[in-house]
């Protein structure tokens, strides 16, 4: 595991060099919270860097319920059961398995790895608006019809999951990496997807960080390519 920090919100990487998976601790005056929690081996690492920083975790939060944001998150809810885990109230349906869309919903597949036997239940179901600490959570559908984005209000960092990938070159979820192509062969709905990056790019953030690659300051110009080429790809579709 390798863990990088840049003000407030620390990274940490599994299999950095080969299929990087994130997840991030985001420090608050007396606590930590986890967003996202990587795979199912993850669990020891990310123990050890809470304990590295020396503040208590006191809440787990998901941005989606990929297998790859959630892996860990029956080991750590044993070691930690009074910590809640807060997920939003569509993708708490993934978390238990559920694939079946909404009425309201485009009627294309959900895609990925959902997980099968996460015996984890969400303590809080979150929507748009609402506040832990100081993150704020913004709805970010797309890749998965539930995606949440996550910012911290003290310095427009943005904990976005899978709503862009990094590795393999900036994209929007759903533009295809070949050099790294498992998020957009994992995303439910690109144009909801591109529709949500614009929204997260209007938020004029210092700080982008997401579930596959290295985080990136002063992110707004290498946002603004990304749309660019998510909107090409769209009308070359259309
Ligand atoms: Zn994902």
């Amino acid at each position: 595991m390798r863990m990088t920090r840049i003000g407030t919100v620390y990274q940490l990487s599994f299999l950095p060099h080969f299929f990087p998976v994130n997840c991030y601790l985001v420090e608050e005056k007396n606590a930590l919270t986890l967003i996202d929690a990587a795979l199912p081996y993850s669990a020891k690492g990310i123990m050890q860097a809470v304990q590295s920083i020396g503040k208590p975790l006191t809440h787990i939060v998901l941005t989606h319920a990929h297998d790859d944001h959630v892996g860990a998150l029956d080991a750590l809810k044993r070691s930690l059961p009074h910590v809640p885990v807060s997920i939003s109230v569509r993708d708490s349906h993934l978390l238990r398995g559920d694939r079946t869309l909404l009425a309201n919903e485009p009627s294309s597949p959900i895609r990925g790895g959902v997980p099968k036997n996460i015996k984890t239940q969400p303590d809080q179901l979150l929507q748009e608006g609402d506040r832990l600490g100081s993150l704020e959570v913004i709805s970010t559908p797309g890749h998965t019809p539930g995606s949440i984005t996550l910012m911290d209000t003290r310095n427009r960092s943005l904990i976005a999951g899978d709503a862009f990938q990094i590795r393999g070159g900036i994209a929007v979820s759903g533009v295809l990496k070949l050099s790294f192509p498992f998020p957009a062969l994992a995303t439910w709905h690109p144009a909801t997807a591109l529709s949500s990056a614009k929204k997260l790019r209007e938020l004029q953030p210092a700080l982008l960080a997401v579930g596959h690659g290295k985080m990136l300051e002063q992110p707004n110009p290498a946002i603004d390519r990304a749309i660019a080429e998510a909107e090409d790809k769209m009308l070359a579709r259309a």
